[in-house]
């Protein structure tokens, strides 16, 4: 059995609060990765952490309990509306999501209050396209308060690093302060949070414990969160069409979050996916003229610290380079990319998107975008893959 207690709050030294709970594996012959889960945060914004609930805490131990086959029992309350999600729809969903993962018994003690206290509406801010395109429609073309953005989030939860590298701190230290910058020009409170739950990721699920760490984050600050908007990855239609675990290895999120996010909320905070009534091209599409986007999108691959701009060669780079170029809106992104080095080499990886148009969807959408643009792109009788490298058959 899988044990969470011991939930509390406390102040550490001058500037910082952290919200812990205390995990134990009971008659397991493994142990628990570490004895408590925690989150952190500045000082000025603890009071957001709840600790009356122990739904920040939940996700991560059922991913656990779910993992080795065990009943998850915890020693206090959490909120009903989620404990029923959990208990009903996300198990099934995890279950089959990844053969990894069985049903488990999930034993409470209680429910917690339920009288909603937050006012922020949040999103996180990653400086990708799918993070820009929700605070371009959500905060900057957004009119009704109940629903405009109002604070960005960060969490160090997986996304930068394994847990305790020095390098995933450097990282994570880098992107708050490009994402800081995006959130001075826009006027925007920057609120980051620390936590430890990659920790207790399995090499086999640990993308899966990632999507779910970052749900988790938001969950700690129910004092504080009203609503808060996860950027989906990948389109409803993209959904349907790929997100078949097994056939296009894809991830928790381009597979679930359509139906998953919907589940994760309690009485007091809400979580919404936003992006999924666009594909990817249509979101570019959409910040392409921002000039906030043109300055600070990033999503590049290859992290060279403060540095932003975006290398040009690794696969995020070169198809996102694609779709500006079909839609006409390179010379936007100039300070960004080396759009000359693009201009001379596209060839290639145009032919490459085209032989991979039928398994990826990123590449089938550039590929439908380039149809519906009368975008010149090389016909499959120009190119081949061999062994898994695109072969050009060059003009006599
Ligand atoms: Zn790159």
């Amino acid at each position: 059995m899988i044990e969470l207690s011991g939930l509390r709050r406390y102040t550490i030294g001058e500037a910082t609060v952290r919200l812990e709970a205390d995990i134990k594996f009971t008659d397991m012959n493994e142990t628990a990765p570490a004895e408590t889960m925690y989150f952190e945060i500045d000082k000025e914004f603890g009071g957001m952490f709840v600790c009356d609930t122990y739904d920040p805490f939940v996700l991560t131990a059922l991913y656990l309990a779910m993992y080795h086959k065990t009943d998850l029992r915890i020693h206090g309350n959490i909120s009903k509306k989620f404990y029923k999600n959990i208990k009903w729809y996300i198990q099934k969903i995890l279950c089959d999501f990844s053969e990894v993962f069985s049903p488990v018994d999930v034993i409470v003690d209680g429910f917690a209050p339920t009288e909603a206290t937050g006012f922020l509406t949040g999103t996180g801010i990653s400086c990708g396209v799918d993070s820009l395109s929700t605070i371009y429609d959500r905060f900057v073309k957004e009119d009704d308060p109940d629903y405009k953005i109002n604070a960005l989030f960060m969490f160090n939860c997986g996304s930068h690093g394994d847990f305790g590298k020095p390098a995933t701190q450097e990282v994570f230290i880098s992107r708050i302060m490009r994402s800081n910058a995006i959130a001075e020009e826009l006027g925007l409170l920057l609120i980051v949070v620390d936590t430890n739950l990659h920790q207790f990721r399995y090499e086999k699920e640990k993308d899966t414990l990632l999507f779910l760490s970052i749900y988790s984050c938001v969950l700690s600050m129910q004092n504080g969160i009203r609503r808060y908007y996860i950027s989906g990855a990948c389109s409803y239609k993209g959904i349907k069409e790929f997100g078949d675990n097994d056939k296009h290895h894809a991830d928790l999120a381009v597979a679930c979050d359509s139906y998953l996010i919907p589940l994760i909320k309690t009485e007091r905070t809400e979580l919404i996916i936003d992006g999924c009534q666009y594909r990817r091209v249509d979101k570019i599409k959409n910040i392409a003229d921002w000039d906030i986007a043109q300055k600070y999108l990033n999503v590049c691959l290859i992290q060279k610290g403060a540095d932003s701009t975006n290398c040009g060669d690794c696969p995020k780079c070169a198809r996102t380079l694609l779709t500006l170029d079909i839609l006409g809106k390179l010379d936007n992104f100039a300070k960004i990319f080396d759009v000359e080095k693009w201009r001379s080499k596209s060839f290639y990886y145009k032919s490459f998107t085209i032989s991979n148009a039928d398994k990826e969807i990123f590449f089938h959408e550039n590929v439908e975008l380039a149809a519906e643009y009368n975008f010149p792109m090389p016909t499959r009788r120009d190119c081949y893959t061999l062994d898994k490298q695109v072969m050009i058959i060059e003009d006599e």
